[in-house]
């Protein structure tokens, strides 16, 4: 993680770093992040009831909500433990003005460049700064908006990154501020990156933001989801495995039981053939995922039984290439790590190896 955060530093030319940090660092952890992060400017998250777990923690510099407040406590909550509020709505602007604060807020004015999920469209967003810059609770403003596509090739898609980067200019020329565009694949493809700031996330912890794999653009496995054979069987041709029979063998096949499933977040969408290393060999899944174990074809690795290590995604194993077979992309299984799993915190980085 702390390799990562170098990176992108090292991709940002100057702007200060969000270090984005939802949904539990993305599965990693907030006390990893805190420590893995000291080097970052700020943290940006979603849910306050972290924010202040990163404060517990000792983060002193600036934390930003990136969905800002959802209820009044929010406000409140903001003012007393200086965190910073995306506005992207008029309710949060009502709730900014209605409420009595001790301290002056830091606001970022979010503005719907195409993306069209939060912010306020162009028309709206000189309007909505002159309230909030005439009200009293308010201190400096912001603004920030967030790609769709900046991972794409700008002639292959509806809304290239750099249409919302110059309706983004457009809008707030005239007014003075600090601007946050880039997201993780702005920061690793962008030349040069826009920002005062940038808010990496996925790439932090290893993950590619779209296209190929984190080792593709020297980036590092923060997570490795690693389990052990616990059981072996030998069947004939023309057995099945598992819940539904999806795998049948087609000769003699070796089957090794993996203590993992859904249940620790490996995803039931994993189709036959997606890789696992055991004892650092790829071997492909056969049969269905179930809640705590999945079956893997052993053919390649004849050397293994129970106790055998099994890695999932992670060192040797890129996150991007199982997501990818099981339709899916890094950001989900990092998130869905199920609390059961047992954590253990490497401070020596595993070996970069590509699979
Ligand atoms: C999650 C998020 C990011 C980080 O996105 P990555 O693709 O993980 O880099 C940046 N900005 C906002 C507003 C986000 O919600």
């Amino acid at each position: 993680m702390r390799s990562n955060l170098t990176l992108a530093r090292s991709r940002a030319g100057g702007a200060r770093i969000w270090a984005v940090v939802k949904a539990n660092a993305y599965g990693h952890g907030l006390a990893n992040a805190v420590n893995a992060f000291a080097g970052a400017d700020g943290m940006a998250l979603i849910e306050f009831d972290g924010a202040l777990t990163l404060r517990e923690l000792g983060w002193r510099r600036p934390i930003l909500m990136l969905e800002g407040a959802f209820d009044a406590g929010d406000v409140e909550l903001a003012a007393q433990h200086r965190l910073s509020l995306v506005v992207h709505c008029e309710e949060q602007v009502r709730m900014i003005e209605m409420a009595t604060l001790t301290r002056r807020l830091d606001l970022q004015l979010k503005i719907n460049t195409g993306m069209n999920r939060l912010g306020f469209r162009p028309a709206l967003f000189r309007p909505m700064f002159d309230r909030l810059r005439a009200n009293p609770n308010v201190g400096e403003i912001s603004f920030i908006t967030h790609l769709a596509n900046a991972d794409a090739d700008e002639r292959l898609t509806p809304l290239p990154w750099q249409t919302q980067a110059e309706s983004f200019n457009t809008t707030i020329a005239g007014v003075s501020g600090e601007f946050s565009i880039a997201n993780s694949a702005a920061d690793l493809l962008a030349t040069p990156v826009p920002g005062h700031w940038v808010r990496p996330g996925v790439m932090l912890y290893g993950g590619s933001p779209g296209a190929g794999t984190g080792i593709d653009y020297g980036l590092r496995p923060a997570m490795t989801l690693a389990a052990r054979i616990i059981g072996i069987q030998q069947l004939a041709t023309g057995e099945s495995v598992g819940y539904g029979s999806r795998f049948i063998a087609q000769r003699a096949t070796r089957i090794g039981i993996v203590a993992c499933g859904y249940a620790d977040g490996y995803p039931r969408s994993a189709a036959d053939g997606t890789p696992v290393l055991v004892d650092g060999v790829r071997v492909p899944i056969a049969g269905r995922v179930s809640m705590d174990m999945i079956t893997v074809d052993l053919g390649q690795v004849p050397a293994a039984g129970v106790g055998s290590e099994v890695i999932l995604w992670g060192a040797g194993l890129s996150i991007d290439e199982v997501a990818q077979a099981c339709g899916t992309i890094g950001y989900e299984l990092m998130c869905a790590l199920a609390p059961r799993v047992r954590r253990q915190v490497h401070d020596t980085p595993p070996p970069i190896t590509a699979a």
